[in-house]
């Protein structure tokens, strides 16, 4: 038993705690619980805990379906909504196979297997994510357009603001659980949130965002409201995305940075961008994995729309952010197209090794945006170069198939299993009948 497994159980007893949830997450990037007995926990650091992985989204075969989740102690939380007096701890797990080697179906390993390969370039992978999400009055109910919690839009304050006190306490609950916030504000739509996590290396960010989702959701439930992660909930206002800014580190050195050169941008940061340009395409099925995802990529709202970058430009999808002159530690890039409703392992990984073929290949940087993309006509985009992003899931599936940078990636099986529940997701959307159609044709014909 290592040192950090010693800590985590003897802090079981010293915070009286009754439940060790296992958290893992399968591969549409839903969250999976088991709880165990705080006796079980020295066998689950041991040898894990076995389950069925052919009942888990994308885990595995009937045939091949015991797998084993063994609990990372350096993730040990007491969930705060739990309440005082005997408490609940969690910790996310690791997925293996009964033989002990890595499962290759679980996103954590997929994105710890990509961070090792670029580890083993020297490099490793910080990011920071804005996430925002919309919060409602009400739960759910089929067929009914959902109702904002306010009508304030970006930046606002107002008094009595439900969505001030609503950030207020997931926040503290957040912090209490070692989630650092660095901003939160209202979005410009209404009932809009965002809330900004501080940067920490990939794997933790993932961890914490998976963590996020359940901790905004429980406050919204303690407060009588809805909170959802959906890419556009509403045709008529700005979508709920995840820009992320990204950043790499050689050992204390930010790679990002270079003194004196255009935005104090290095070589390395240059061929970064460019490895994520050429391959947005081919990973935004991944980055951005639901039929809803596209209709906010739709143009306006600040999403992006085209494959492009720019310095300050937010029609871009790529943006390096002001930079303050002396603070070379902070270079970085804002990937602005993920949604919060994707699979954090597996959007890091494939954007992560998206930017590290452009580093070993040498990618030369196109030429920045300096325009607003949207204002151009399609001619104009075309003479410099600047592709759309994929317009709907079955183009973006389309193009993930024939990616060999997508298939090594995320591995064979999740691989397959992605594109075929993707198919399957476009295959029943395709088939709806909308009331967009029913008001265009019925009066009419
Ligand atoms: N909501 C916008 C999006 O979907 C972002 C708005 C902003 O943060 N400036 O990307
Ligand atoms: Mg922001
Ligand atoms: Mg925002
Ligand atoms: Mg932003």
């Amino acid at each position: 038993m290592g040192k950090q497994e010693d800590f985590v159980l003897r802090a079981l007893e010293e915070r009286d705690v009754r439940f060790v949830r296992l958290w893992f997450t399968d591969v549409l990037g839903f969250l999976k619980s088991v709880a165990i007995a705080p006796a079980e926990l020295e066998s689950a650091f041991g040898e894990g805990i076995g389950f069925d992985g052919s009942a888990i989204e994308g885990f595995a075969r009937v045939q091949e379906s015991d797998m084993l989740a063994k609990p990372d102690p350096s993730t040990f939380q007491i969930l705060p909504w739990r309440g005082e007096g005997p408490s609940t701890a969690r910790m996310f797990c690791d997925i293996m196979m009964p033989d002990g080697s890595p499962s290759y179906a679980d996103p954590r390993h997929v994105l710890k297997r990509t961070l090792a390969k670029a580890a083993d370039k020297g490099f490793s992978f910080y990011t920071h994510p804005e996430i925002e999400f919309y919060l409602f009055k009400d739960s759910p109910e089929a067929g009914v357009e959902p109702r904002p919690v306010d009508s304030s839009g970006y930046f606002d304050h107002t008094a009595q603001s439900s969505g001030a006190d609503f950030r207020r306490e997931a926040i503290t609950m957040l912090e209490s659980m070692g989630i650092s916030v660095e901003f939160s504000h209202h979005e410009a739509g209404p009932g809009q949130q965002e809330i900004d996590l501080r940067y920490a290396d990939a794997l933790t960010t993932a961890d914490n965002i998976m963590t996020f989702r359940t901790v905004i959701r429980e406050v919204a439930l303690g407060q009588g409201v809805w909170a959802s992660f959906m890419p556009k909930p509403f045709t008529q206002h700005p979508g709920s995305g995840m820009h992320t800014h990204l950043s790499l580190f050689e050992g204390d050195r930010n790679a990002f940075f270079e003194a004196g050169s255009q935005y104090q941008l290095s070589t390395t940061g240059r061929h970064f961008i460019a490895g994520i340009l050429t391959h947005a395409a081919e990973i935004t099925a991944v980055t951005n994995q639901w039929v809803n995802s596209y209709k906010r990529l739709i143009g306006g709202g600040e999403a992006p729309t085209y494959i492009s970058w720019g310095h300050n430009n937010r029609s871009a999808m790529i943006r390096v952010p002001m930079y303050k002159p002396g603070k070379g530690q902070s270079t970085r890039i804002e990937l602005r197209s993920l949604d919060a409703a994707c699979n954090p392992y597996l959007a890091f990984a494939v954007t992560l090794a998206a930017g590290m073929k452009g580093i070993e290949e040498g990618y030369e940087l196109p030429r920045e945006a300096e325009d607003d993309v949207w204002s151009l006509t399609e001619r104009e985009r075309r003479s410099l170069g600047i592709q759309s992003l994929p317009r709907t899931l079955f183009e973006a599936i389309n193009i993930a198939e024939s990616s060999e940078l997508l298939a090594e990636t995320l591995g064979e099986h999740v691989f397959d299993f992605f594109l075929r529940n993707k198919r399957a997701e476009w295959d029943a959307y395709r088939g709806e009948v909308s009331a967009f159609e029913r008001d265009q044709m019925l009066p009419v014909i």
